[in-house]
């Protein structure tokens, strides 16, 4: 088991049991047995699947074998506005933190166990997740990193026959998960909303020596940090935007205090585009709708924002709260710019993205498919059939002559556009089909669908011309594929 490389203890627990977090060690799950190994994470940290797949570990799942005593489980307490409403009392319901790792470049990584059985802060659920909700964040959280947008990775899945309850019986599974650190807005909350005012400022002070230790000496510190909060928040949605990632579930506490992307619930990635989409089938409001992102990411540094109230004054708080949006604005608009294949930074560019959205929008156009056709979008002859899909020609070419049109602008090089184009326009994304065969396959007992798409969304940029099929439009069929919040 990797526990012989481990070299540090968690840096969270120098904060104290009790207020922060709970010790509390995994549940067994029954038969436990390695359902994926991503060996391309584990080499970052010298490890090897073997290190996982030899029964230490699985025998410590099982509960056969004690944990090594280089392991200091525990879940972490907090808060947060989950639809807009103050819960209080959350925390790692089904989560638990193994340890701390440190990668080939001397970062380090909480290693922590999602589907691990129940804490103090389970509120009397199980505390498992299933194997669907596993692949699916598996998956989701791999397409995300090779897209080039923070976010907490993935490291193994761990298969079982642990019966779960969800509106039928499922196995559990469980997935170690991999990020910096695991802190939400919502941790920050929690101490606010008890008027432990102290705690805040513990949580903030560990939070800027560990992970923003360049503004340890400034006076400013927590301003400065909030700031540094506020900017790669907007970056990291701004990012989702761009490559048409819908989160789903944008609670306070599910938002990290690093600007990554995590807690993967019901998310999808945008395939026909349609602004108003919602991926999450619980959220009948609407709140968390792909155009409502930006705003809903922008609420929610308000919620941190008043959570450090009791360390940043008011007026200081609202200057960080006004980068945002400058941020958000510039951020996708160098991102959609990159997707256009444009070098230069035209005023009329916001025009044309605008007029692209619309046509995107009014012929229901596929947005992965549309971007990567474009990008083969050759000078002086007509567009390929990937641009048009089934679309009105009329209403494409359109938008097409305004497009060539400012490539004339500024005299672009077509086959330097090209190549700029398809290292920004992936071709394959995690569409809810071919998530939903890797899960059927994986309920079956057949684990190597999750290895082909690992493969394909860690190059989404490449061609596989032996998996062309992969970039297709769902089948009818699979049209309409539902994803609730139940995991
Ligand atoms: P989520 O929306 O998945 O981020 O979950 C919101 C809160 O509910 C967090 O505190 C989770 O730890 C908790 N939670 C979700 N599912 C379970 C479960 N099956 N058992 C215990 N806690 C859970
Ligand atoms: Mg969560």
């Amino acid at each position: 088991m990797f526990h012989s490389a481990l070299n540090q203890p968690n840096r969270f627990l120098a904060l104290g049991d009790g207020e922060f977090f709970s010790k509390v060690a995994p549940t067994p799950l029954e038969n436990p047995h390695l359902a994926h190994f991503n060996q391309r994470l584990a080499d970052d940290f010298n490890l090897n699947q073997k290190d996982f797949s030899n029964s230490a570990f699985t025998d410590y799942l099982a509960g056969k074998k004690p944990l090594p005593e280089q392991f200091q489980p525990f879940a972490m307490a907090y808060s947060g506005h989950q639809f807009g409403s103050f819960n209080p009392g959350l925390g790692d319901g089904r989560a638990i933190s193994l340890c701390e790792f440190k990668d080939k470049h001397q970062q380090s990584w909480e290693f922590q166990l999602k589907g691990s059985g129940p804490t103090p802060y389970s509120r009397g659920f199980d505390g498992r997740a299933v194997l669907r909700s596993v692949i699916r964040e598996y998956l989701g959280s791999e397409a995300i990193w090779a897209l080039g947008i923070p976010t907490s990775r993935a490291l193994c899945i761990v298969a079982s026959d642990t019966p779960v309850k969800r509106e039928k019986i499922e196995n559990g599974a469980m997935m170690i998960r991999v990020s910096p650190s695991h802190i939400r807005f919502g941790s920050f909350e929690r101490f606010y909303g008890q008027g432990q005012h102290p705690q805040v400022r513990a949580l903030a002070e560990h939070c800027i020596e560990q992970h923003f230790p360049h503004l340890v000496d400034e006076s400013d510190r927590f301003g400065l940090w909030f700031d540094e909060v506020v900017r790669t928040t907007a970056q990291m949605v701004a990012h989702w935007q761009a490559v048409g990632f819908c989160h789903g579930v944008m609670n306070t506490d599910n938002f990290s205090i690093l600007g990554i992307t995590f807690d993967y619930g019901p998310f999808g990635f945008m395939e026909r585009y349609d602004p108003g989409h919602v991926c999450n089938h619980s959220d009948h409001e609407g709140r968390y709708a792909f155009d409502q992102q930006p705003r809903m990411a922008f609420w929610n540094c308000l919620c941190l924002g008043q959570a450090l109230t009791p360390l940043i004054d008011r007026d200081r708080l609202e200057q960080g709260l006004t980068l945002f949006e400058p941020k958000l604005q510039a951020h996708y608009l160098k991102l959609l710019r990159a997707k256009l294949g444009l070098e230069q930074d035209l005023k009329q560019d916001s025009n044309l993205i605008t007029a692209l959205l619309a046509l995107l929008a009014g012929e229901n156009l596929d947005y992965t498919r549309f971007f990567r056709g474009l990008s083969n979008l050759e000078k002086d002859k007509p567009a390929n059939h990937w641009i048009y899909q089934q679309a009105n020609a009329q209403t494409v070419d359109e938008w097409l002559d305004q497009y060539r049109q400012r490539l004339a602008d500024e005299d672009s090089d077509c086959r330097r556009r090209q190549l700029l184009m398809k290292q920004h326009n992936p071709k394959y994304v995690l569409r809810n089909y071919l998530a939903q065969t890797a899960i059927e396959k994986a309920e079956a007992g057949d684990y190597t669908e999750i290895e082909q798409l690992l493969t394909l969304l860690h190059s989404p940029f490449d061609e596989h011309p032996t998996l062309e099929q992969y970039a297709q439009l769902a089948p009818d069929s699979a049209c309409g594929l539902s994803v609730s919040c139940s995991s």
